[in-house]
């Protein structure tokens, strides 16, 4: 059973940025305002998140790892109707059948923060001979997650994750997009160890300001931004796009459904033959589109961590998107 479990935990994470942004979601979901996040090894050996936001219960810390578990859906109806980031209580529990993990968390009707460790599943004991029962111990109300050494009883995908760099930088894509996302909330991203942290954000900085401490988008003029709803469709876009005279070495699109990042390959396209005509060769656009959609019509066969995300009425809507786009531009250079 736990070869099945871990074989299943792999299709969910399938390197240290996945497991992170499960474990960013759940700290939003939680209602947090600051978190901060630890790396070592792109996150291979470390990767720590720490957020201020509800907590988990005492009575609920033996469960939580367990699959299936979620406090996030009422009933089966629910299920049609998704509103917050998870929704199948997968996300933790197949963290801890590739990692050692570590919750300290504390709920502010506590007058103490527990600590439990988690191994496929289950609390574990951290060392041989003691109890596996949450211990009491000091902290801040809100909720410290640590994974360690994922991948450990995988080697096969361990040996595959060689490139320390290249994995953190996956990890800062999804941090700057959430940070972009979700201002008001700050964020900052370090390497263990380092004292000068790669992302901090602000809880009083605005949408623009993180686009430019991330992407270096100069003065706000450079940002167009779109407010655009469709009754009929049943969605709403908003965002900011770069106008024509600025231009990236590689499209940057940062695209959120319902507050999830995703890709989406036809919308892409799209948007890159927009530009093509606007922009001198070799050179890209910078966008940020959040798309509010009637969950109802958002694909929740799509497995939740997949990254490609589909939607009803997908052409008409991109369609949409493409003429906000070229009417910003239009408007912004005439
Ligand atoms: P889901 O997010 O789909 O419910 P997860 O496996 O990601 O499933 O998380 C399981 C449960 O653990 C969540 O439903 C939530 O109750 C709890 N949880 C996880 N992370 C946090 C957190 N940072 N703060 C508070 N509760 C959390
Ligand atoms: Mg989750």
């Amino acid at each position: 059973e736990t070869v099945v479990n871990r074989i299943a935990a792999g299709e969910i994470i399938h390197r240290p940025a996945n497991a992170l942004k499960e474990l960013i979601e759940n700290s939003l979901d939680a209602g947090s305002t600051n978190i901060q996040i630890t790396i070592k090894d792109g996150g291979l050996k470390l990767l720590q998140i720490q957020d201020n936001g509800h907590g988990i219960r005492r009575e609920d810390m033996a469960i939580v790892c367990e699959r299936f578990t979620t406090s996030k859906l009422k009933s089966f109806e629910d299920l049609s109707n998704i509103s917050t980031y998870g929704f199948r209580g997968e996300a933790l529990a197949s963290i801890t059948h590739v990692a050692h993990v570590t919750i300290t968390t504390k709920t502010a009707d506590s007058n103490c923060a527990y600590r439990a460790h988690y191994s496929d599943g289950i609390l574990v004991p951290p060392k041989p001979g003691v109890s596996a029962e949450p211990k009491p111990c000091a902290g801040n109300n809100g909720t410290q997650i640590t994974a360690e050494d994922l991948f450990y009883n995988v080697p096969a995908r361990r040996k595959a994750m060689k490139n320390f760099a290249e994995e953190y930088n996956q990890i800062m894509d999804i941090v700057n997009r959430y940070a972009i996302h979700n201002a008001g909330v700050s964020f900052t991203c370090k390497k263990q160890g380092s004292n000068q942290a790669d992302i901090n954000t602000l809880t009083t900085g605005s949408t623009v300001d993180n686009i430019r401490q991330v992407y270096g988008v100069n003065t706000a003029s450079e940002l167009l931004e779109i407010n655009k709803e469709y009754k009929k469709l049943e969605v709403k876009l908003k965002g900011y796009i770069s106008n024509a005279n600025y231009s990236l070495k590689k499209m940057v699109l940062l695209l959120f459904v319902n507050h999830r990042a995703v890709e989406n390959s036809t919308l892409k396209k799209m948007i890159e033959s927009v530009y093509s005509s606007l922009l001198p060769k070799h050179t890209y656009p910078f966008l940020y589109l959040s798309l509010e959609i009637n969950p109802k019509n958002v694909d929740v066969n799509v497995h939740p961590t997949k990254r490609e995300v589909l939607f009803l009425h997908e052409d008409k809507i991109i369609g949409r998107i493409c003429d906000a786009i070229q009417e910003n531009l239009a408007c912004a250079n005439s």
